[in-house]
């Protein structure tokens, strides 16, 4: 496989887990900030309680298909969700670009952006954010070891 192909991947794989940890930031930073547990089994509707089948929790996508709104109940679903996961996919896809040939910062990069707007969001919790954190960091260090067996394997 060609160098370019490689860093195609690596991006694509990029654009893939910003969107991914874009989608749980939204999630966990509604959650710390309305006090609710940050880990439950399945994801609902704040106003219907409706618990959300998974198509529906796609990132972008499902806000797309739904057109803003909840099936179940018509509330709106905040603009500001699937506008996290494109925040998150852009800086995720930038950082990638412009450090490909240095993991260790893009990933530390990754990981500071996570930590600096969700202190910064939700800094008056301060009990749930530091669980918060904890469960964000969790889900960057998984993230991370997958692209480092990616990086690995791919022998940039
Ligand atoms: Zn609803």
């Amino acid at each position: 496989m060609s160098g370019f192909q490689c860093i195609f991947i690596l991006f694509i794989v990029s654009l893939l887990f910003g969107c991914i940890i874009g989608a749980y930031y939204g999630t966990i930073e509604y959650r710390i900030r309305n006090d609710l547990p940050l880990i439950t089994v399945s994801c609902s509707c704040p106003a219907c309680h409706h618990t959300l089948p998974g198509w529906q929790q796609i990132p972008i996508l499902g806000w797309l298909l739904l057109k803003g709104r909840c099936h179940f109940c018509s509330q709106p679903i905040p603009i500001r969700y699937p506008l996290i996961e494109c925040g998150f996919i852009i800086y995720y896809g930038c950082t990638f670009l412009f450090f490909r040939h240095h993991p260790a910062i893009f990933l530390l990069l990754w990981y500071l952006f996570i930590c600096f707007i969700l202190i910064y969001r939700a800094k008056r919790h301060y009990r749930s954010l530091a669980k918060g954190i904890l469960i964000m960091s969790l889900y960057h260090f998984v993230i991370s070891l997958l692209y480092i067996c990616l990086y690995a394997a791919l022998e940039i």
